[in-house]
């Protein structure tokens, strides 16, 4: 017997908007109040009285190239034999990458258990050959549940004869509820205007919203909520690794140009660097919904999620900046073999999240090739900050100064050119170039322009090249190392925002 593969056709020409599938659905897996596994997005085009009104029945796809399925550090998402992507709530950390990863908002944080959740096909219902709740309750018929592998049965056929679409194909995920009638508007969640009100309700107030609207455009008049998964906790991360990652990554740099050593490099950088990566480890412990459960990652792991192997990386950085910090301790000199192996594992976890953000495929702000050099450039300035202020605090000698000040300068220098050419260059998609004038002219211009480009870039840039060339005081490359780690906090802020502004639904 042919393995099967399920899948989903929606007809929307059928469809009356009723909701019923969103209440069947939300009857037959207990779902809570303000999420949901399914939902009908209302849109509608035209000015009064020439105005039309679609609907979108929108849920998870069941992927057969499931992104979710590869980011989910736990295996708690998967893909069954018979084609269905179900979840395991027993395995999830409530770590929210998969809502990153899923181009179409499927996924949810279930508020009672706090693990991800979506529709799963009804899969219990499926196993005693019942079609799923909102296949029973659609008082049209306009939802079909059947086998895409088996050609003679009805959803093959329709498929094989309706002119069917499917939400996003450029994502590449093979993508397996095909919709029959849909209006094209419906397809492009970035075009919608959003309303400050429903046709119903209040929207949530974080959205931004227009009253005025052309006519030719389409409104967005109902939908679910789906609020950005990553927030503080993320960016801050991102800090406080390019900290721990520079804090050796420099020290590695400065020994091979100059052979230079001492209490500096042996005992203060890795004691920096290990503070740093403890404060990293706690925040992604503590933005997991389930926290509890972190030590999965290490007992359930998924090898091909980058949320494990960037793990597996940072615990060898520490266990590599503990070497450093004994044999500095015990001998008062770091072995060279220390130095490089530290110094390698210090660039892999200062990069290996520019994987784990290409895994995040819902996002396409995320995607850029640059980002891993970006990141690279970061642990530069950061590591070059705070081996600076340590050495103004420590009384290094002037040359080192002077070496990290250089690093300093020329890190900021190629990563300014790198922010700047990302925007100026053309974008591949919508959603990038959304997420772009939103850095440049929209919401979050001022944090962008004022604090990360003029405090994080542009004043450090001019201090330290008046420290370097001018011969000015010292001082100002100690300023330039402060605004510069502040600045970049700024940047990894409004950076994570930005990823998160286009709409996936
Ligand atoms: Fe469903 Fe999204 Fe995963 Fe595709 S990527 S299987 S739509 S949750």
């Amino acid at each position: 017997m042919n393995k099967k593969n399920y899948a989903f056709v929606i007809d929307q020409n059928r469809c009356i908007g009723c909701h019923a599938c969103t209440v069947a659905c939300k009857e037959e897996h207990e779902v809570p109040v303000g999420v949901f596994r399914t939902w009908v997005k209302h849109i509608e085009k035209g000015a009064f009285p020439q105005t039309s009104r679609h609907f979108g029945v929108l849920r998870c796809n069941h992927c057969d190239a499931a992104p979710c399925i590869d980011i989910c550090p736990t295996h708690a998402l998967y893909r069954r034999g018979d084609g269905i992507v179900d979840f395991d709530n027993a395995r999830c950390i409530g770590c929210k990458s998969c809502m990153q990863a899923c181009p179409y908002d499927a996924l949810y944080i279930d508020p009672n258990s706090n693990t991800a959740a979506k529709c799963n096909f009804c899969a219990h219902r499926v196993e005693q050959d019942l079609n799923p709740a909102c296949v029973i309750v659609c008082p049209t018929q306009a939802i079909i549940a059947g086998d895409l592998a088996d050609p003679a049965s009805n959803l093959s056929r329709i498929v094989a004869r309706e002119k069917v679409s499917v939400r996003k194909p450029q994502k590449g995920t093979e993508p397996k509820v095909f919709y029959v009638g849909i209006e094209g508007d419906m397809l492009q969640p970035t075009r919608l205007v959003a309303q400050n009100s429903y046709v119903w309700t209040d929207r949530a107030a974080d959205v931004k919203t227009r009253e005025e609207f052309d006519p030719l455009e389409t409104r967005e008049i109902y939908d679910v909520s789906h609020s950005a998964p990553w927030g503080n906790r993320i960016s801050t991360y991102l800090w406080t690794k390019s900290i721990s990652a520079g804090a050796l990554l420099v020290p590695a740099i400065l020994r091979a140009l100059s052979g230079r050593a001492g209490d500096l490099f042996t005992i203060v950088c890795p004691l920096i660097a290990l503070c740093a990566l403890v404060g990293t480890s706690l925040l992604l412990i503590f933005d997991l919904k389930r926290p509890d459960r972190f030590y999965y990652l290490i007992t359930k792991p998924n090898l091909r999620s980058w949320v494990v192997l960037g793990t597996y990386v940072l615990m060898g950085y520490g266990a590599l900046a503990t070497a450093w910090l004994v044999t500095g301790v015990i001998l008062g000199a770091v072995p060279n073999l220390v130095v490089w192996f530290t110094a390698a594992f210090a660039i892999g976890s200062a990069c290996y999240s520019a994987f784990l953000f290409a895994q995040a495929k819902g996002r396409d702000f995320w995607q850029s090739p640059l980002f891993l050099w970006h990141l690279l450039l970061q642990a530069l300035i950061a590591g070059a900050s705070v081996v600076l202020l340590a050495g103004f605090a420590w009384a290094a000698r002037f040359e080192m100064l002077h070496d990290c000040a250089l690093i300093l300068f020329a890190a900021l220098l190629l990563s300014l050119a790198m922010v700047l050419a990302e925007i100026a260059l053309p974008h591949a998609t919508e959603d990038a170039a959304l997420a772009t004038r939103s850095l440049v002219k929209g919401q979050l211009r001022f944090q962008f322009w004022a604090l990360a480009v003029g405090i994080g870039f542009a004043i450090p840039i001019v201090f330290s090249a008046l420290y370097l060339f001018w011969r000015s005081s010292l001082w100002l490359a100690i300023a330039s190392a402060i605004l510069a780690l502040a600045g970049l906090f700024c940047y990894e802020n409004v950076w994570v925002k930005a990823g998160q502004v286009a709409p996936l639904s």
